[in-house]
């Protein structure tokens, strides 16, 4: 999209020792796109790998990002971690609503418009994860499932907040399998319409160096989040080769 610089995020999810964590950073971070018209790159460790991947990261224009925030910015939340300390540790970014998360913890749009909130309070950019189901998908219902996820997902604040918006069915994640590109561009068309102007649209589900070119130049879609081919950095780095 015009004026939007093209964003290249990496979810590692629950993968990895502190020592494979450190060493995939070094690669990314070593050989990463630093040219004007060079994507963003952002990378997802999990919670005890920040501190050795934002140290091993530090100056070298990688971001970092975590998959989770609590709402609350402190208190008795056993197991959870807030926004402020992903701020404090070094995130840029953290994940909200991905559909591990709203599948298999229960999410709400409601809590995930929470979590956005807390994030933007922080100073941390929050990434809206929305996607449809494959029954939702066969039932005709994409558009009207991600309409709603994201209208209750958006904090009101989001606009003001630079804030990322990813597409990602969740039948296409760690699947092999990828929407059309009509229905991508279809989705992501909504998205614009929904999202504040200037919010950048990722595409996340499968995306590997192989079809990245593809979906990177389909209308609308500003990036990709991109699960298990961000483990590899050499894959990784292919995929931003190609925004
Ligand atoms: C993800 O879960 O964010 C994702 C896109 O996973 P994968 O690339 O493995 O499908």
């Amino acid at each position: 999209t015009p004026g939007i610089r093209p964003l290249i995020a990496g979810n590692w999810k629950m993968n990895g020792t502190i020592r494979e964590a450190i060493a995939l950073a070094e690669s990314i971070g070593a050989n990463a796109p630093r040219g004007e018209a060079d994507p963003d790159l952002v990378v997802f460790p999990p919670f005890p790998h920040l501190h050795a991947v934002g140290s091993t990261l530090m100056g070298h224009g990688v971001a970092m990002g975590a998959q989770d925030c609590h709402a609350e910015p402190k208190g008795a939340h056993t197991g959870d971690v807030s926004a402020p300390m992903l701020r404090d540790i070094g995130c840029a970014y953290v994940l909200v609503g991905h559909s591990e998360r709203r599948l298999n913890h229960h999410e709400s749009d409601a809590d995930v418009r929470d979590k956005a909130a807390a994030a933007i309070m922080a100073g941390v950019v929050p990434v809206i994860c929305v996607g449809e189901t494959m029954a939702q998908k066969a039932a005709g219902q994409s558009e009207s499932v991600i309409q709603r996820q994201l209208q209750n997902s958006m904090p009101d604040r989001f606009s003001t907040a630079r804030g990322v918006v990813a597409y990602e069915p969740d039948w296409a994640i760690g699947t092999g399998r990828t929407p059309s590109e009509e229905d991508i561009t279809t989705i992501h068309a909504l998205l614009r319409r929904l999202a504040p102007a200037g919010t950048r649209l990722l595409y996340g589900g499968s995306v590997k160096a192989g079809n990245a070119p593809v979906i990177l130049a389909l209308p609308n879609v500003d990036g990709v989040l991109v699960g298990g081919a961000s483990l590899a950095a050499a894959e990784f780095l292919a995929i931003a080769a190609a925004a």
